[in-house]
């Protein structure tokens, strides 16, 4: 099974344009596919990760037949260390990110993991190195157990419990009506969405995979429910490559690189430190929204 892959944030997009529809159908199919690697190239071999450096060399890509999304994207997320993509919104962050597990193939350009392209690898020993946490997380009708296992079909109910409590889900599980076995889903019980983002946390941490694709959440969750998920986060996210779509002032500040987008290009990247000393930059514009430099540390501030 693959990850799931923010079908309701795509499902959205689903738009007049019957060549939109057909990729978003496509997208879903995707998800649902078990057999990822019947597109494989012939000669496809399997990725070997080490590091899991991820390297985006001018990369350009259109869905379908239209405009240009991405015009020659190039940038490098470290092995290990955390890369945040932050611009204004239609900038290509999410197109980026669903590069990575091939949902789509850049028109050209490479994106090479470990020295490897992507291009020349079976899509299932690629995905197996990923893990992907939306901002709506996806959950299937089934039990929380079910729920967490999508992640890594042959974990046992005991690595399963390990990533829920790591993800600070166990507690609110076991509050549930039947524990793991609770029913979520169309026809189970409601869960907040600060509890869905810890599953989808924990479903990414049952599958241990070197590199953690993120789509931080935008909506406010309460206090109680932000603190919970930005611990299970940081836990999510340590010794792993990521690459964040990164809403939190704090997120930003704490990455290891920051890249700017606009309009389907990097415009500016750096850290946080020598971003914030442009006055003339995006990130530095971006940033000023927010108030002075003295303010940066605000906890709950979105880019
Ligand atoms: P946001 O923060 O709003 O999600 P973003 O920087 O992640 O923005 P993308 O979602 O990558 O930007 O979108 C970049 C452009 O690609 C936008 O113009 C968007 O309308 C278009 N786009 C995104 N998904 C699709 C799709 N499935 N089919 C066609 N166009 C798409």
């Amino acid at each position: 099974l693959l990850m799931a892959y923010d079908p309701a944030r795509r499902l959205a997009r689903l738009q007049v344009s019957l060549e939109r529809a057909a990729v978003n159908a496509r997208m879903i199919y995707e998800i649902l596919d078990t057999v990822p690697h019947q597109r494989d190239r012939p000669d496809a071999t399997e990725i070997r990760l080490g590091e899991a450096t991820i390297e985006l060399c001018d990369v350009r890509f259109a869905y379908g037949s239209g405009d240009e999304i991405l015009k020659g994207v190039s940038f490098r997320a470290e092995g290990g260390k955390t890369t945040a993509l932050v611009g204004p919104s239609g900038a290509g962050k999410s197109t980026i990110i669903s590069l990575i597990p091939r949902f789509y193939d850049p028109k050209s350009g490479q994106i090479l993991i470990d020295g490897q392209d992507i291009a020349g690898v079976t899509k299932q020993s690629l995905r197996n190195g990923l893990a992907y946490v939306s901002q709506q997380p996806y959950l299937f009708e089934g039990s929380i157990r079910d729920n967490i296992r999508y992640g890594r079909p042959e974990a046992t109910d005991a690595e399963i419990e390990e990533a829920a409590r790591l993800a600070y889900a166990h507690d609110f599980i076991l509050a549930q009506p039947q524990g793991y076995d609770t029913p979520v889903g169309e026809n189970g019980v409601t869960l907040s969405g600060g509890q869905r983002q810890r599953l989808s946390i924990a479903r990414a941490l049952v599958r241990n995979a070197p590199i953690l694709l993120l789509d931080e959440a935008t909506s406010a969750l309460d206090t109680e429910s932000e603190a919970a998920v930005q611990k299970a986060l940081d836990r999510a996210m340590s010794g792993r490559t990521v690459i964040v779509i990164a809403h939190r002032l704090s997120t930003v500040v704490n990455a290891d690189k920051i890249i700017v987008m606009k309009d389907g290009t990097v415009v500016e990247e750096g850290t946080h430190d020598e971003l914030a000393q442009r006055p003339d930059g995006l990130y530095a514009r971006l940033h000023n929204l927010h108030g002075s430099a003295s303010d940066m540390t605000a906890e709950d501030a979105i880019l």
